[in-house]
């Protein structure tokens, strides 16, 4: 039959599926022969029974009874014996840590006749009563949801009329008045009195405990951190011993080494003469723990060689919450310690170092996520006010600057500025790259401020709602307060906050290193990272490329360990002052006109495309010809019905005229579904073969020039085969004719549902594959990519219907799927068909063990997350940890 129940001799840390993160660590403990006071866990299964039917497992409480025997005779103490009853502790604890989400409740089994056991057997009538107290205020607001202000209003006055300042020094009588006025207190909320019968109160505390883990607070927790909602939390039953029994009494956390820096020794906190929840509660200021050397030294050393049998064990660092009860030690708690993103590397290391881990270990203990963290400059926020807004954190960093509200004044700007727009497009451009923090009050974490913000490695926080820009009046309200171009703001690209001020910032020694500016041995942190590079990259078998449409951004990927580029967008290479040849060759009537506009772009594609193979030399790089609509390069519609209504005759106004009318033809109700990509170079006749034939004589000039030139073409949105054999056979008929240009493979772009369900076909006419995943996921779920973070997934998310947004993480189920049988299906074609990624998701850690699973090649991801990938390239290739 199925046990519910597990006695924390049974079980181990393994188990911690079944017996969550606390109770698999006490069973560890217990089998270590480490002071673990006896007790029991009640599985997630039980809390999922529960939660799932609303009612408890049958025979579970038979279960719990015959358990609770055990530790009675463990204890030598019986539950509801008034002479000297066993107390219990019931506290919760799920597969992950959830640190003060859920309930705890301490004391269960006192009852009016237990308390003058307890005071008798204990010889301490005060500790009784304030057993007793605490019972009823946690049992009173956990399971019966009486106010917890009310307990505390009465403690509080009662501390008042007795004219002391802290609870320690309330007197018994003093805490026997308290009891009764809790216990009215109790009376009045519920309707009965305080039941006096034990197993009532164990059944009660354990309901509360499986309740809490539906509480609201419990569940935007588990939101934030990815933790699934159906888990269900195990219960700890236990012992309880007592901190609070007088000075030789105490209770405490311990970490076996400092989790912010690693250095080893003792680091933690004492409290004398008071329960677990003082501690954390912060209601009276803590000791360091090393004073309980001198408090109570046999104490301190059981403590210290706890604490190394511990680390031994689990290899890491732990850390522990103990209690001290009239000198005797006893461990409550203790799990591998959450530690800073800085101390995780640096540990790592020093376990390596201390032989404890090998290499591969210590890289399983770091992940992208927090090199990324690791990576971007920080605000000193000692003394920051607070903040004006939160928007989304889109891309790392702290920013501060003076306020500007457009492109061109952003261009201009001496100092640093903020750029501030309700949202950018690629006009925004130059001030994006001006700018060093974009902020915008529209749009989520791939919109195109966010994209291009990562890109560039400039802080960007969007979707600030509250924000009401207003460019034209140079200003934006919050509320009340109103922000003027000039004015000082600081945007934290970590966590989404506005401060209107100029906070101190730091930054990254990881980054200077990686720029090649601090040595590996500069500091232990520098060293560390160096090292778990270095590992990751012995081990990977994904190659990680870079997302880079500059020659500073190409060199910059090459520093970053870049191993070529596997996206290189052309349409910045539109903008500027090249624009009026994009609009000539629109506006173009006669086929000498788009030639002519064609001729003027062809040098300057030619000399944008030599600069960037010249930074690159001996690597490839993958060149995208044009895909966003072409009318992105034209004046806004609203702008130009502006002008020219003003002034319907004025001749000045004629090619405002022309443009409008054309803007009028282009427009198209979905553009992200119009005009764009391959169907461009299908439809505007000599657009690609120009950008192919810049491609191919910038790498003849390259190659004459004694360069090593690796040069590829790619074609975006490609649907159907006969789409890319058209662009192709032009392509090729292009290129055969530029004198000195290698061989340039042509590949495609899988981007659209329909060519990861033909990718045979397409493989046919194809020498590579890259997923274009943004694309990809916007199609596949049918979500505007532009609009939806900012609109539909807050809402989502809290709902509960995605866990995270596709787009910063692969779906692996839907878009995963797709993904899979595009692999499938072009290499059952062509086996050698080199496959990467070039969507946001190629700089995503979760993504990158998904595309290393599925076989890809290559990740192509933006400058800045290179090291990431590299990292999470090489944590996916390690064998299963042993
Ligand atoms: C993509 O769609 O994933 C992609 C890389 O192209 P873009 O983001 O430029 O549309
Ligand atoms: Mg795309």
């Amino acid at each position: 039959m199925r046990t519910y129940v597990y006695d924390f001799a049974d079980g181990g840390m393994d188990m911690k599926d079944l017996l969550g993160g606390k109770g698999a660590n006490l069973a560890e403990m217990t089998r270590l022969g480490l002071p673990v006071p006896p007790g029991f866990t009640i599985t997630t299964e039980a809390c999922r029974t529960y939660l799932d039917t609303g009612d408890l497992p049958e025979g579970l409480s038979a279960c719990v009874a015959a358990h609770v025997s055990r530790v009675e005779s463990l204890m030598g103490r019986e539950l509801g014996n008034p002479a000297d009853p066993l107390l219990l502790s019931v506290r919760s604890g799920g597969r992950f840590s959830m640190p003060g989400m859920m309930e705890t409740i301490l004391d269960i089994g006192l009852t009016d006749a237990g308390v003058a056991g307890l005071a008798a057997a204990s010889g301490d009538e005060r500790f009784a009563w304030d057993c007793y107290r605490r019972l009823i205020s946690m049992y009173g607001s956990t399971v019966e949801g009486v106010p917890g202000e009310e307990f505390e209003q009465a403690l509080a006055s009662h501390r008042r009329a007795a004219g002391v300042a802290t609870d320690p020094e309330l007197s018994a009588s003093d805490l026997r008045d308290l009891v009764e006025e809790y216990k009215k207190i109790f009376h009045a909320h519920t309707g009965r009195p305080f039941p006096q019968d034990p197993a009532e109160q164990l059944e009660g505390a354990v309901l509360a405990v499986f309740r809490s883990w539906n509480t609201e607070r419990a569940r935007v927790y588990r939101r934030a951190e990815h933790i699934p909602d159906d888990l269900g939390t195990a219960v700890n039953v236990m012992a309880m011993v007592y901190g609070n029994r007088g000075p030789r009494s105490g209770t405490g956390v311990a970490f076996t080494r400092d989790p912010a820096t690693g250095a080893r020794g003792v680091y933690g906190d004492y409290l004398p003469n008071a329960q677990g929840e003082d501690v954390v509660a912060g209601i009276r200021d803590t000791l360091p723990l090393q004073e309980l050397a001198r408090l109570d030294a046999p104490s301190f050393a059981r403590l210290g060689s706890a604490m190394e049998t511990l680390e031994r064990h689990y290899r890491d660092l732990c850390d522990i919450e103990f209690t001290i009860e009239e000198g005797r030690l006893w461990l409550l708690q203790t799990r591998v310690g959450k530690r800073t993103a800085a101390a995780a590397f640096i540990i790592a290391a020093q376990l390596v170092d201390e032989g404890t881990i090998d290499l591969d270990e210590a890289l399983r203990r770091v992940d992208g996520t927090r090199l990324a963290r690791l990576m971007f400059p920080r605000f000193d926020l000692s003394g920051a006010p607070e903040p004006i807004t939160t928007g989304v954190p889109a891309s790392p960093g702290a920013a501060c600057g003076r306020v500007v509200f457009d492109s061109r004044r952003a261009a201009e700007a001496t100092g640093p500025v903020i750029l501030v727009r309700r949202e950018t497009n690629p006009d925004d451009l130059p001030g994006m790259l001006a700018a060093t923090g974009i902020l915008t009050s529209r749009g989520g974490k791939t919109s195109h401020a966010a994209v291009v913000a990562r890109g560039l490695g400039r802080t960007c926080v969007c979707g600030a709602e509250e924000l009401d820009v207003d460019a034209e009046g140079r200003m934006f309200r919050v509320g009340d307060l109103v922000v003027r171009e000039g004015d000082l703001l600081s945007v934290d690209g970590a966590t989404g906050k506005v401060y209107l001020t100029a906070l101190p910032v730091r930054p990254s020694p990881v980054v200077r290193y990686f720029e090649g500016e601090l040595e590996a041995g500069s500091s232990p942190l520098v060293s560390a990272v160096d090292r778990m590079m270095a590992r990751a990259d012995a081990v990977r078998r994904l190659e990680v490329q870079a997302n880079a449409d500059t020659p500073e951004d190409a060199a910059r990927a090459r520093r970053f360990g870049a191993a070529g580029i596997g996206l290189c967008r052309t349409e910045h290479m539109f903008l500027g002052e090249r624009r009026a040849l994009v609009e000539r060759l629109i506006l173009a009537e006669e086929e000498g006109d788009v030639r002519a506009a064609l001729d003027a772009l062809l040098p300057l594609q030619r000399a944008d495309f030599t600069r960037i193979l010249e930074v690159m030399d001996g690597l490839p790089v993958t060149i995208r010809l044009l895909d966003p609509p072409l009318h992105e390069f034209l004046p806004s519609l609203e702008e130009l019905v502006a002008r020219t209504a003003a002034a319907p005759d004025d001749p000045a106004l004629e090619h405002d005229r022309t443009m409008l009318s054309a803007v009028r033809r282009m427009h198209e109700s979905n553009p992200m579904l119009g005009l764009r990509g391959v169907r461009l170079g299908l439809l505007v006749p000599g657009l690609f073969a120009m950008q192919v034939q810049a491609i191919g004589e910038a790498a003849a000039h390259r190659a004459a020039a004694g360069g090593h030139p690796l040069p590829e073409i790619m074609v975006p949105l490609v649907g159907d085969v006969r789409e890319l054999a058209a662009v192709r056979a032009e392509a090729e008929r292009v290129l055969a004719g530029v004198a000195g240009a290698p061989p340039i493979p042509i590949g495609t772009m899988i981007e659209v549902p329909r060519a990861a369900l033909t990718a045979g076909d397409i493989a046919r006419e194809a020498e590579f594959f890259s997923f274009g995943t943004n694309d990809l996921t916007q199609m596949t779920w049918g979500f505007s990519r532009d609009d939806v973070e900012g609109t539909i997934f807050p809402a989502y998310l809290r709902l509960g219907v995605i866990d995270e947004s596709p787009f910063e993480s692969i779906d692996r189920r839907g878009v995963g799927r797709l993904v899979r049988l595009a692999v499938e299906g072009g290499r059952a074609v062509r086996p050698d068909l080199r496959i990467g990624v070039c969507g946001e998701h190629g700089g995503d850690p979760a993504s990158v063990r998904f595309f290393h699973e599925t076989g890809l090649d290559y990740v192509s991801c933006s400058p800045y997350r290179i090291p990431i990938a590299r990292l999470e390239a090489g944590r996916a290739a390690l064998p299963a940890s042993t």
